[in-house]
């Protein structure tokens, strides 16, 4: 049984999910403070809040069990992904399901704040009938600058096109074609964007980057009389640098769903809201039936699949690319874990380089997640269930292990195929892994010796001179002390030079026997591994 904490409100369609999974128990505590936190988190194996409660060091520290924390939405701001990565804890969000709640929201803040929406209805909600105070402007041919181009940019982008506007962005991680898709023209530089647009609109997450990207100076730089709309995150636009440019009159307006503290209670913050010229809501830019039901069910079901190793989507923390079906790569990654964990039981002294070589158009194309993988598998013999796909790098690189990889579209005798060689203090290995109808996985080099095993539960790895009665040997040995042989595979370099056994066995064995298979003649090495 899956242990889940809920802490905030995460909607009935997430809990009915959650009630369904045969293998989950849930609680839910909403908001606990800090030290409730810390007094039940230890016995969960996943965590899942919005954005009300701080997933801190402290509380990764506590939290024993964890494998996954969830968050329902997108800001990842109360969530430390540095410690939770150092103890291996899957972080996971949704970054898509509030995409077009927030898309909304930005138009409505633009059109309100255009149009003095906030002020014409409290007016004539006081019986008022003042119609020449609230002459707006329209957005038609209007020019918008949209600073990050991504999944809420481009779809306020596409919007804004609707309504007769010219969209320029400025989004130096995005490709010149995506932009042109939704035809519109990137700009190579910020200044460029505010010296053109007449409303700009920050879509970026908070980095170090894009913490107070717009300031004095960026004010300065733009038209006279322009609009600012921040529904993206608070301290992206700095507060004080906003204020003094509405009350300058350099800036016509702005609209804000987003503040640097949450709620608003500095004084520069109640005097920023307190300008007519500022339409504001409290961060609502998912507040909509449809978002808050979508990431609740997103987010359950997300963590239900990883915590049962199904899938891994918007996983923060792990190195799939955006838009990888982790079931088609999940075959490999088991792969490239079986090729690392073998390294490991077989290799002696002690590791200093791993060199990854990936060769065939499916494995090249997913170097880091089957690096990631590899490394997961060449430290889980000694580090056991400490290890996992978030903190293997780190652990390797703690540990001394440099790690290279090249990569190759072509394979030669197999169409895809991961070679590790793995280099020690006292020996250098090599081992090569395969798919076999793109799901099992098979072991085709060992050292120099080609073979074809199956790398799947407890084997002996056997070396020996090739000889007449050397399998015979082994076999009685084995069948004398009660351990079936599931398969052997062999390879040799030449009749009667070297060869390699890769013996399945159905249980393992112990140490006599190993002894005993050490002591036949012309056996030069007997390992036992499990993979
Ligand atoms: P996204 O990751 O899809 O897009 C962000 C874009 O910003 C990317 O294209 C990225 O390349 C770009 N970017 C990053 N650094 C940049 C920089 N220095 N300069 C210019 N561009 C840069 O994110 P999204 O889902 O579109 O979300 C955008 C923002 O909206 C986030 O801050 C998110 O937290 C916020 N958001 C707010 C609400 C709300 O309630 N108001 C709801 C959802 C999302």
């Amino acid at each position: 049984m899956h242990k889940v904490l809920i802490t905030d409100d995460i909607g009935s369609a997430g809990l009915a999910l959650l009630d369904a999974a045969h293998d989950v128990k849930y609680d839910v505590v909403k908001l606990p403070t800090r030290e409730k936190m810390l007094e039940i988190i230890g016995e969960y194996d996943a965590v899942i809040t919005r954005s009300g409660t701080p997933l801190t060091a402290d509380v990764f520290a506590a939290a024993r069990e964890l494998k996954v924390a969830g968050r329902a939405g997108v800001g990842m701001d109360n969530v430390d992904i540095d410690a939770a990565t150092l103890r291996g804890i899957l972080v996971m969000n949704t970054p898509e399901a509030n995409t077009l709640a927030a898309t909304e929201l930005t138009l409505t803040l633009m059109l309100a704040m255009c149009r003095y929406l906030p002020l014409a209805n409290a007016s004539i909600k006081r019986g008022e009938w003042t119609r020449s105070k609230f002459l707006g402007v329209q957005l038609h041919n209007k020019t918008l600058g949209v600073i990050g181009l991504g999944r809420i940019g481009s779809r306020v982008a596409i919007r804004c096109q609707a309504f007769g506007m010219k969209v320029i962005a400025y989004d130096p991680y995005l490709s010149e074609e995506v932009a042109d898709r939704i035809h519109v023209q990137l700009v190579g530089d910020l200044d460029e964007l505010l010296a053109a647009a007449d409303i700009i609109t920050v879509h970026t997450p908070l980095t170090d980057e894009t913490r107070g990207m717009i300031g004095t100076r960026e004010i300065a730089r733009m038209k006279d009389g322009v609009y600012l709309v921040n529904c993206a995150r608070g301290g992206i636009i700095e507060e004080q640098a906003l204020y003094n440019g509405l009350v300058s009159g350099k800036i016509a307006g702005a609209a804000i769903d987003v503040y640097s503290s949450e709620p608003p209670r500095t004084d520069l913050l109640k005097q920023l809201l307190a300008l007519d010229k500022v339409v504001a809501t409290p961060h609502i830019g998912a507040n909509t039936v449809e978002a808050q039901r979508d990431v609740a069910v997103q987010i359950v079901q997300q963590v239900i699949d990883a915590l049962r190793g199904e899938n891994f989507r918007n996983v923060v923390n792990l190195p799939f690319a955006e838009g990888v079906d982790y079931r088609s790569l999940a075959p490999y990654m088991s792969l490239a874990e079986k090729i690392g964990s073998l390294h490991m039981q077989l290799i002696q002294g002690r590791i200093g380089r791993v060199e990854v070589e990936f060769r065939g158009e499916e494995v090249e194309e997913h170097v880091k997640p089957l690096t990631v993988a590899l490394l997961k598998g060449l430290l889980a013999p000694i580090l056991s269930d400490a290890v996992n796909y978030v903190n293997a790098p780190r652990l390797a690189e703690e540990r001394g292990i440099v790690v290279s990889q090249t990569r190759h579209p072509a394979a030669e005798d197999y169409s895809n195929v991961i070679l590790c060689r793995v280099i020690s203090t006292r020996e250098t290995r090599l081992i090569g892994g395969a798919l076999f109808l793109k799901m099992q996985p098979r072991i085709v080099l060992l050292d120099d010796f080609r073979i074809d095993a199956l790398p799947n539960g407890p084997a002996l790895i056997v070396s020996n001179q090739d000889v007449p009665g050397v399998i015979g040997k082994v076999g009685t040995l084995l069948g004398a002390n009660n351990i079936n042989i599931a398969e052997w595979r062999m390879g040799r370099r030449e009749p009667g030079g070297m060869a390699m056994s890769y013996i399945n066995i159905d249980a393992p064995t112990n140490d006599e026997v190993l002894a005993q298979l050490r002591a036949l003649p012309m056996i030069l090495e007997v390992r036992q591994v499990t993979v």
